[in-house]
């Protein structure tokens, strides 16, 4: 250990003075991180020394508060960072100050050289410490005390063009002490509320507490790079509501991977849905960190829009320091984030759906219009996203639901379809005469009583191979097995082929398209189904409400199947020959009938005066 005192001026190293002179001139446009540098230089000294304590008993300075203090003075034009960490030897400020030994800036260099053309670029990609003292001040002066018994008290000057000189003095505490000489156009660094925010913007997250003048400035520590295994619950918690949302998160991802990416997660979905009534777009508000270092506190492009709602922080070393939040949305990079956290994501879900499933209905009930949202706007990961899907169905009690993979799993052998009903609520779809049908049968339907429900159906098409198909279609097609056990004999083919045409006349092609006898219904006399358009009558309804007047859907003609072992029915097919002019009544009657149950029924006013005329005839 060496005790001379020289303060004669020693020059930097070549490469050293070459870096500082483009970090002074042309590094960062954003020069307030100098801030975040120093600090979280001091945040690494002082971390060091808790490493250090636990095997070494001769130290300096031993009952020292760990912590930073950052004071600003106005009148002396100077921001000083003082730490209590390890301080640094007369060699290691040689080293660390005025040589690059450290592999970071190493880089830099090499990577300048080689690179002399793509200067700006290359820049982007490191960070450069200490050095950005120099963007904003004159003089930079560093007062330091090592952690070792033998070691001097050593300041450490310079103006970051000239080289540096370092003396002895007197009376330092063990740690360092970092003082900036604010050059003019910077001395609004001095101010202790433009310090303030700019620690308000990122430096929260530092295991040692920091204070600027007196006040204490409230830190947490950057829990996202620890193990999860040495996290609670409750840390979880409590860092959820540091962040600044309020309640308590439903359930989190956490997780890091090194490859391809260097990255460390730590998402949140929050416990309500932050558009709970479908209208407006919030913002993404996942910050982007690397290395403890914030990026971009509400980073776009680095998750999906379907993933939106979700809340934390991902830290990548791999990121550009400086890199602008506009390109950064478009960088290669922050796409392979994306990339990695979406898959990551969808797997979280997955995983929750399987092993918790009163977390997941919790969750689904809160988020299902994201992953809906998900469905038609993500193409790759629409099938992903198929799976996390839940209805209610005709095999489910009320309130309960039922995946797509579940209905097929259960599914009878061979049925390759999956059928839905669109419908305003579990209570309207089954007081329709669509059900029967298929329950006859044991074929599981699926309920989509929510408005989007048939607008995802259409955009996922099928699911694993198997098409969506809607149960009020015309084409669908039901085998005649089990289902008619036990019921009626049916009209004769001949008198039902009949009846079929005699009908058909009465309703005219605009309205109906073919009248048949079919298999779907067991308990309802004749049921509309529609045909033409993929478009149900519900989101007909909807677009016309929407659109009033520029509404001008085409006619879309149903088919009317009926039930040819109904009673009225029958009583219809007599009544065709003996009464006929009544039984037109009666079968106009029918089909308004079929079509108020399929919510098709645009104008009931005719409807109403023939169920009067009906009634009049069955009272007389
Ligand atoms: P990096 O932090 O990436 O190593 P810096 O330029 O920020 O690069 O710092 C250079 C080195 O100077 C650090 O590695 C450290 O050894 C030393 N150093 C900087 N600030 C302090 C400090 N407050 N206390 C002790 N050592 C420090
Ligand atoms: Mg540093």
């Amino acid at each position: 250990m060496s005790n001379e005192s020289t303060t004669e001026k020693q020059p930097f190293q070549a490469e050293v003075q070459q870096l500082l002179d483009i970090v002074i001139h042309s590094l960062y446009t954003d020069r307030e991180i100098f801030v975040r540098e120093l600090v979280s230089n001091a945040s690494d000294a002082l971390e060091k020394f808790r490493h250090l304590r636990q095997t070494e008993n001769d130290i300096q300075d031993d009952d020292l508060e760990p912590g930073v203090t950052i004071t600003t003075d106005k009148d002396a034009g100077t921001v000083t960072f003082t730490d209590t960490g390890i301080g640094m030897t007369r060699e290691e400020i040689v080293q660390n100050l005025g040589t690059i030994a450290h592999s970071g800036t190493k880089a830099f260099v090499k990577a300048l050289k080689e690179n002399a053309e793509a200067k700006e670029n290359v820049i982007g990609q490191f960070g450069v410490g200490f050095y950005s003292a120099f963007m904003v001040a004159d003089e930079v002066e560093v007062y330091t005390r090592t952690w070792k018994k033998d070691g001097v008290d050593l300041l450490w000057k310079s103006d970051g063009k000239t080289g540096y000189t370092i003396e002895e003095v007197g009376d330092l505490k063990r740690g360092t002490q970092i003082v900036l000489k604010l050059k003019e156009e910077y001395k609004d660094f001095a101010e202790e509320f433009r310090v303030k925010s700019v620690l308000s913007n990122w430096s929260n997250f530092l295991a040692f507490p920091v204070k600027l003048n007196e006040e204490v400035i409230e830190t947490k520590e950057a829990i996202w790079l620890k193990n999860k295994k040495d996290i609670t619950a409750e840390q979880y918690e409590e860092f959820y509501k540091f962040i600044g949302h309020g309640g308590a998160p439903m359930t989190h991802l956490h997780f890091a991977v090194d490859a391809p990416l260097d990255i460390h997660a730590l998402l949140f979905v929050p416990d309500k849905n932050p558009e709970p009534w479908g209208m407006g777009q919030t913002d993404p508000s996942v910050s982007l960190y690397c290395r403890k270092v914030l990026i971009d506190d509400a980073a776009k492009g680095l998750l999906p829009d379907w993933l939106r709602f979700l809340r934390g922080v991902v830290d990548s070393a791999d990121l550009p320091l400086n890199i602008s939040r506009e390109s950064m949305q478009d960088s290669s990079l922050v796409q392979k984030l994306n990339k990695v956290l979406t898959k990551r994501m969808l797997k979280h879900f997955e995983k929750l759906a399987k092993d918790d499933e009163e977390a997941y209905t919790k969750f689904y009930n809160e988020f299902s219009r994201f992953i809906k949202e998900g469905v038609v706007s993500d193409y790759t990961h629409k099938d992903q996203l198929a799976k996390l899907l839940r209805y209610e169905s005709s095999m489910t009690d009320a309130g309960k639901t039922v995946g797509i993979q579940d209905y097929l799993d259960r599914a009878k052998d061979g049925q390759d379809t999956i059928y839905f009903q669109v419908g305003a609520s579990r209570a309207a779809i089954e007081a329709g005469p669509y059900l029967e049908g298929f329950k006859a049968r044991g074929l599981e339907v699926l309920y989509f009583a929510d408005p989007i429900d048939e607008y995802v159906a259409g955009n996922l098409f099928e699911f694993e191979g198997k098409k969506l198909v809607a149960v009020d279609r015309a084409d669908v097609e039901l085998d005649d097995t089990e289902a008619s056990e036990g019921q009626e004999e049916p009209l004769e083919e001949a008198a039902l082929t009949k009846l079929c045409g005699w009908m058909k006349e009465q309703f005219g092609e605009t309205r109906v398209k073919e009248v048949r006898g079919g298999k779907r219904l067991v308990g309802s006399p004749v049921v509309a189904l529609t045909t033409g358009q993929a478009m149900s009558p519900q989101m007909r309804q909807m677009m016309k409400q929407m659109n009033p007047e520029g509404a001008d859907l085409p006619e879309d003609p149903v088919e009317l199947e009926i039930n040819a072992r109904h009673p009225l029915v029958k009583a219809l097919a007599t009544a065709s020959e003996s009464k006929p002019e009544f039984a037109k009544v009666a079968a106009a009657q029918m089909l308004d009938n079929a079509l108020l149950a399929a919510g098709m029924l645009e104008d009931p006013k005719d409807l109403v005066n023939r169920n009067y005329a009906v009634l009049e005839e069955a009272l007389k």
